[in-house]
């Protein structure tokens, strides 16, 4: 445990095994990288438009079909529906 907040501390690479790590993962998400993005995509299943944020960490599911538009892929979400623009 104590290993854990030495890591935290001194803000060094994540190891993945300790809980407290995570929380620095939330303090980057507050400030997010400019390669993340809002996208407007369209679901391929039922033609719903929707707007999704590219560095998702959870599932997103089309409103209308249930469809999944995005899957968390190491830190970014990878977009399973048609990607129609990028928004500011
Ligand atoms: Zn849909």
């Amino acid at each position: 445990m104590q290993l854990c907040y030495k890591q935290v501390w001194n803000k060094t690479e994540e190891t993945g095994t300790c809980r407290v790590i995570s929380l620095t993962k939330k303090e980057r998400i507050l400030y997010p990288k400019p390669r993340s993005a809002f996208l407007l995509v369209k679901c391929i299943n039922c033609g719903a438009e929707k707007v999704i944020f590219s560095g998702s960490s959870s599932h997103i599911k089309c409103d209308s079909c249930g469809q999944t538009l995005a899957v968390p892929a190491g830190g970014r979400a990878k977009i399973t529906a048609q990607i129609i623009k990028k928004m500011d």
